[in-house]
C-alpha cells in the first residue's frame, strides 16, 4: 500500500509547487497575490501554507505531459476531469489553492477558492475523493499544529482554512479545521491522541452557531477531553476578527473568550425559543435546568441558576427545586 501511494503524493506535491510558483513569481498570479494581501495574509503564511493559484489557462495538463507522467496515475490523482474519450482537463481553474496535507505533512489534495463571488460556482472546490484524499479523515493543519497542541494541551477547532491560517499568523498555532463538512468521529479520534482540551471557535453567524451546537455534542460524546467554546462577536468569523482588530486583540479573544459548554448552550437555546411566549419559555427553562442538573459542581449550578432567575424573572427557589428533582431522577 505504502509503495502505491507514493507516486500519487508525488503528483500532488508537484502540482502544489507549480501552483505556488504561479502565485508568487508570475504575472498570472498577480491578482490572487493581491487578493491575499488585501486579506492581510503575510508572505510568510503564503510560504508556510504553500498557497498557490490555478489560473484560467489550464496549466497542469501540459506540465505533466512535458514531464511524461503516467496517464493512469494522472487519472486517479483527482487533479483532472475526464471526458468520454478519455481526455483530461484541469479540475481547478481560476482558484486560489490551499494544499491539504495529511498528518505526516504530505500533500494529498487541494481546496480552491474563487477570487470573487460567482453564483454559478461553489466558493470552495475540493479535490474529489481519491485513494489518498478522504475528507472524513482530514484535519487541516494537524501536522503543523500537533507540537503546539501537545505543548499547550489544547486544540482550537475552526470552521475554515482561512481562519486557521489567520490564527497562525496571529501566533495562535494550535488551530485546525475540518474539511468544510461537519465534524467526524475519525477526526475526533485524532484529537483524542494529542489533547485534553478542545475549544470550538466557529463563525459567529447562524450556521456557525448551529454547527457549534452539533460539534460540542459530538465532541462531548466521543472525546476523552474537556470541551469548551470560543465565541466570536455577532456574525463575524475568526479571520475577519483578526483582520479588523489585529493580532493582539485576536489572541485575547482566544484566551479570554473561552467558555464552558453550559454557557454556550444557555445562550444558544435562548435564541431557539420565543421567550415572550409562555409555553416556549417553560420549555426553554426545562431544557436549561436539565443541563444545569448534570453539572457536578453546586457553586457552578448556583451561578447559572442565578443568571437564569434574573434574565427570566423567576425565583431562584423554584428553579433549585426543579433542578433537585431532575438530579434525583438521574441517580
Ligand atoms: P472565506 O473567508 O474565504 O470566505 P470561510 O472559511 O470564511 O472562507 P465559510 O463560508 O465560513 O468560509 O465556510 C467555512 C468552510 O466551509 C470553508 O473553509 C470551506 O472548507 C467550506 N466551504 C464553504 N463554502 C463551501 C462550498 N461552497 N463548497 C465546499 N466547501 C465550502
Ligand atoms: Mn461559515
Ligand atoms: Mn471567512
Ligand atoms: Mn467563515
Amino acid at each position: 500500500k505504502q509503495a502505491s501511494v507514493k507516486p500519487l503524493i508525488d503528483v500532488q506535491e508537484k502540482a502544489a509547487k507549480l501552483y505556488h510558483h504561479i502565485l508568487v513569481n508570475t504575472k498570472l498570479g498577480e491578482s490572487a497575490l493581491e487578493y491575499l494581501h488585501q486579506r492581510k495574509i503575510s508572505d510568510e503564511m503564503i510560504e508556510t501554507f504553500n498557497l498557490g493559484f490555478a489560473p484560467e489557462e489550464r496549466i497542469l495538463k501540459p506540465f505533466f505531459a512535458e514531464n511524461k507522467t503516467d496517464y493512469q496515475l494522472l487519472r486517479k490523482s483527482g487533479l483532472f476531469t475526464e471526458n468520454t474519450s478519455g481526455d483530461l482537463r484541469d479540475w481547478f481553474v481560476g482558484r486560489l489553492m490551499f494544499p491539504i496535507r495529511n498528518t505526516s505533512g504530505a500533500t494529498i489534495g487541494f481546496s480552491g477558492r474563487l477570487l470573487q463571488k460567482n453564483d454559478d460556482l461553489p466558493k470552495y472546490l475540493n479535490s474529489p475523493e481519491t485513494e489518498i484524499f478522504n475528507k472524513r479523515r482530514i484535519v487541516y493543519n494537524f501536522d503543523l499544529a500537533r507540537p503546539n497542541i501537545r505543548k499547550d494541551h489544547d486544540l482550537i477547532l475552526f470552521e475554515g482554512f482561512m481562519d486557521v491560517i489567520s490564527a497562525y499568523q496571529a501566533g495562535v498555532k494550535n488551530g485546525v479545521a475540518s474539511m468544510g463538512t461537519s465534524l467526524t468521529n475519525e477526526q475526533i479520534y485524532d484529537f483524542n491522541r494529542v489533547t485534553d482540551h478542545v475549544y470550538v471557535c466557529y463563525d459567529g453567524d447562524t450556521p456557525g452557531q448551529k454547527a457549534t451546537n452539533r460539534a460540542v455534542d459530538l465532541l462531548s460524546k466521543e472525546g476523552h477531553f474537556n470541551v469548551g467554546v470560543i465565541q466570536m462577536p455577532n456574525g463575524i468569523d475568526p479571520d475577519e476578527y483578526r483582520r479588523g482588530q489585529g493580532s493582539e486583540a485576536f489572541q485575547k479573544v482566544i484566551i479570554n473568550g473561552r467558555e464552558p459548554i453550559i454557557k454556550f448552550k444557555i445562550n444558544y437555546l435562548r435564541s431557539q425559543y420565543n421567550l415572550s411566549n409562555e409555553e416556549d419559555k417553560l420549555e426553554y427553562v426545562d431544557q436549561v435546568l436539565h443541563l444545569i442538573a448534570s453539572l457536578d459542581n453546586p457553586v457552578e449550578q448556583d451561578l447559572y441558576l442565578n443568571e437564569i432567575a434574573t434574565t427570566l424573572d423567576l425565583s431562584i427557589e423554584s428553579l433549585k427545586t426543579q433542578v433537585n428533582r431532575f438530579q434525583k431522577s438521574f441517580s
